[in-house]
């Protein structure tokens, strides 16, 4: 018994802390919508659409950030679009990847792109 007491105290306070969480509002996240972005190959850069916390399903959510509101820019577009971005960025390595022709580019490791950097990587 005391093993299901203390499953149902880890679920009450898994509820509880979820309940507490609030989502950032855009202009605290810095959320920034650029509609020059909209037609980008968002598999490059610093986008939503890379970004860990970027929920597709029904219409562009953000798991930090509501979607709701005015950005820096003043506009208000109620989605948190796949060519926005915000200070919380997390770039998902497995959506980033380099399209460039084998020409056009020098050669690049791809699995590379998947490790991430730190600054501690910066000499
Ligand atoms: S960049 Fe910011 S707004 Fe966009 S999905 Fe990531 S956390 Fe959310």
């Amino acid at each position: 018994m005391p093993d299901i007491e203390q499953k149902i105290k880890e679920a009450a306070g898994a509820m509880d802390n979820l309940a507490k969480f609030k989502k950032r509002t855009k202009l605290q996240a810095s959320y920034v919508e650029y509609d020059k972005f909209a037609d980008s190959n968002l598999h490059e850069g610093y986008f939503c659409y890379n970004c860990i916390y970027w929920v597709n399903a029904s219409g562009g959510k953000c798991m930090l950030v509501d979607e709701n509101g005015p950005d820096v820019r003043g506009k208000t577009s109620d989605v948190i679009a796949p060519h926005g971005c915000c200070t919380a960025y997390e770039a998902n390595y497995d959506k980033l990847h380099d399209t460039r022709t084998p020409s056009a580019s020098v050669p690049v490791d791809t699995e590379k792109n998947k490790e991430k950097v730190t600054t501690a990587d910066v000499v």
